[in-house]
């Protein structure tokens, strides 16, 4: 099997808000309106846009111009793995 088409399954696939819990706890307040830009295709990106697959082993957000892998997330029982190298850059504009 492909492992870079594995996740695939659009079947499967919901969008980012559906892991907003999993990423507020990973970076302590709402990141759905954080913006990230994919290092495949430089697209801006706000993260409750993404495509997001959560039926694999943790979840995978991808690009939804490119779908690009953008950043995994894996929940273990010690630990959580954030896997972000499909970014160039996150971007979390300050409350005012
Ligand atoms: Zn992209």
């Amino acid at each position: 099997m492909n492992v870079e088409t594995a996740d695939m399954n659009t079947e499967l696939m919901v969008d980012g808000n559906a892991i907003a819990g999993e990423l507020e706890q990973i970076f302590g307040h709402d990141m759905t309106m954080a913006v990230a830009r994919c290092a495949g295709c430089a697209a801006d990106s706000m993260m409750a846009t993404l495509m997001a697959f959560v039926r694999g082993p943790g979840a995978v957000l991808r690009c939804p111009s490119c779908t690009s892998v953008i950043a995994r997330i894996v929940e273990t029982p010690t630990a959580t793995y954030l896997d972000a190298r499909g970014m160039l850059y996150l971007r979390m504009t300050h409350a005012s």
